[in-house]
């Protein structure tokens, strides 16, 4: 289906919340940025929630851990401010050391439970073609089931993690997710008016991008071809889950 984003700008509707989980900075950026700065553009809110450091990124042998660590938030928090997002939750997991563990999702959970987003997004857990070194990034598949087991059954449940009500994070239910960067969408969003602002969030991503032109010219053939399936001229895909 073509999704067409609401806008909330009108007094009568209430602005959504969407909340982004990232296995490293900038893989968001790469899967729905264009999707993001058109749900801030039409007055919905959006936040981000990073969980490994990505520290072991391409770096120079100069650069301290601790250093390339700040260096990737400053360019996240760049990044998110190009598309309207400012709320940003970094969980600082070990870059390629993430284990899908309940101490995971504990965490996971605590950040849905503060920002109670309507709909999150997030890499899709259904992806097993393993047909690309990067894609199949062991923190990619691990952050795709740990939030998928997350959503469901626990955040909305008083039964999991009953600490958590202690702190007021109180179960919540949501209305469901849609998957980035899937083989099967089955949602077309038009980011035609926001490719721009997608490359800008991108190129925000500096330590991580080393041919520039390279990327745009990638990003956007892959959004070209997604929106011809839809006559749009440039198209962000996902699999939409709702409950
Ligand atoms: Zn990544």
């Amino acid at each position: 289906m073509a999704y067409r984003v609401k806008s909330t700008t009108n007094k009568k509707s209430k602005p959504r919340k969407f909340l982004v989980f990232s296995a490293h900075p900038d893989d968001l950026d790469f899967g729905c940025a264009g999707t993001i700065a058109t749900l801030t553009a039409k007055g919905n809110e959006v936040a981000y929630c990073i969980i490994t450091n990505g520290e072991k990124g391409t770096h120079k042998v100069s650069q301290t851990c601790e250093e390339m660590i700040a260096m990737r938030e400053r360019e996240q928090r760049a990044a998110g401010a190009i598309v309207g997002v400012s709320d940003i939750h970094f969980l600082r997991e070990t870059d390629g050391d993430l284990e899908h563990t309940a101490e995971l999702r504990r965490r996971l959970i605590r950040v849905m439970r503060e920002v109670k987003p309507d709909v999150v997004l997030s890499a899709d857990p259904g992806n097993h073609l393993f047909d690309s070194f990067g894609r199949f990034h062991r923190d990619h598949r691990i952050t795709a089931e740990a939030v998928f087991d997350a959503i469901y059954p626990a955040t909305a449940s008083h039964a999991f993690f009953p600490e958590l009500k202690q702190e007021d994070l109180l179960p919540h239910q949501m209305q469901g997710v849609w998957f980035f960067g899937t083989d099967r969408p089955n949602m077309f969003v038009d980011i035609s008016k926001t490719i721009g602002k997608k490359l800008a969030a991108l190129r925000a991503h500096e330590s991580q991008i080393p041919d520039v032109k390279k990327m745009e010219e990638r990003i956007r053939t892959r959004a070209k071809n997604e929106g011809k399936k839809k006559k749009m001229r440039y198209a962000e895909t996902f699999r939409r889950l709702m409950f």
